[in-house]
């Protein structure tokens, strides 16, 4: 395998990971020092000058504790994001099957939190939601990874993997929810799942407690108002067979008014939820558990979560998608390389290396 040998990250964009340090998680602080450099990789071990606890420049990034060559590793990493099986993977990168199951969980857990520290505070006009069916044991256990999806900028908000269920439902919709600024100023498009109907007013509305009659018995229950700023449309399609025969736009809450004024946003004719769709398609392409009509499950759960997480955080932070290219007023450089995306290692790099305390 070619030796690639990467350049370490500045130190200025590391930090201290004494948690009881005053200088902790803050990068660019000037209190690292180099103590020593160790290992293949030439990997530094570090000194914080204001509390003196010394600590390897990989602790609490996805690579902490591996003794792997961090160029096969990150082979291995890539692979997976691919849509590689771990044993197509274990081939290509000429390692251990079991260090592609150990890094997958690795680089998945590392993922999932780096998606809950950096994906905090998002302004959105519009949401997509949709779930997409899988296995994980055998075809009898049902795995359904559920989404959402701003369909201006692509990004996925929140991902879940279980039953599909109310709760599923919830707990997707109540993530996305706390990760907004204004969770009362958007429209949300959906399938025609009854879940989505019912949870929407109590995720999204204005609680508020109606005025009890009378000064006997129980308060009544807290209700939720739809703002006018508010609603959600479901997308449901009925079938004869496996054709599809129409799609039925119900619009379940809020004003029609609303959902106009967020389609010409989004620059759409009639409701619809084509980005979390072709994301679903994408999805599929990037995880080997996902493949329709196959029996490539994953053996345990958590192993489909974790490969769910690294595929969520590559498509998010390192792919280019096609719709997102804006055209620069005056071409730059060679006409052939105008439209050459970035390449996409060196910025999930960022992701793989970057730790998950501190960004
Ligand atoms: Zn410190």
């Amino acid at each position: 395998m070619k030796k690639e040998s990467y350049t370490r990250p500045p130190l200025d964009s590391l930090a201290c990971v004494e948690p009881s340090c005053t200088l902790y998680g803050q990068s660019g602080q000037d209190n690292l020092s180099i103590r020593k450099v160790y290992g293949q990789d030439q990997i530094r071990y570090l000194r914080c000058g204001m509390c003196g606890r010394e600590f390897s420049e990989r602790k609490n990034t996805a690579l902490w504790n591996s003794k792997i060559n961090e160029a096969r590793a990150v082979a291995v990493a890539a692979q997976l994001a691919e849509g590689s099986s771990f044993a197509a993977t274990a081939r290509l990168c000429g390692v251990d099957r079991s260090t592609v199951e150990r890094l997958n969980r690795c680089v998945g857990q590392h993922a999932h939190v780096y998606h809950n520290q950096r994906v905090q505070g998002l302004n959105v006009q519009a949401l997509q939601a949709d779930e997409r069916h899988g296995f994980a044991g055998t075809k009898g256990h049902a795995a359904w990874e559920a989404e959402v999806m701003d369909p201006v900028s692509k990004f996925i908000l929140s991902h879940v993997q279980g039953r599909r269920t109310e709760g599923l439902i919830r707990t997707l919709l109540s993530d996305a929810a706390q990760r907004l600024t204004d969770r009362h100023d958007l429209v949300l498009f959906t399938d025609g799942e009854a879940s989505y109907a019912t949870l929407f007013p109590e995720l999204f509305g204005c609680a508020y407690q109606p005025v009890r009659r009378g000064s006997v018995g129980r308060r009544p229950q807290v209700r939720y108002r739809i703002p006018r700023t508010l609603a959600h449309v479901q997308l449901i399609k009925h079938r004869s067979g496996y054709q599809l025969t129409h799609v039925e736009i119900r619009y379940t809450h809020g004003s029609r008014r609303r959902v106009q004024q967020a389609l010409a946003h989004l620059s759409y004719r009639t409701p619809n939820t084509s980005a979390i769709e072709r994301r679903n398609g994408t999805a599929r392409r990037m995880s080997a558990f996902q493949v329709r009509k196959s029996l490539a499950f994953a053996h345990r759960p958590d192993t489909k979560v974790a490969l769910g997480w690294w595929g969520l955080t590559v498509y998010n932070w390192a792919r280019s998608h096609r719709s997102l290219r804006q055209a620069l007023p005056e071409p730059l450089g060679k006409k052939s390389s105008s439209l050459v995306r970035l390449r996409w290692p060196w910025a999930w790099r960022t992701v793989f290396f970057r730790s998950k305390i501190f960004f």
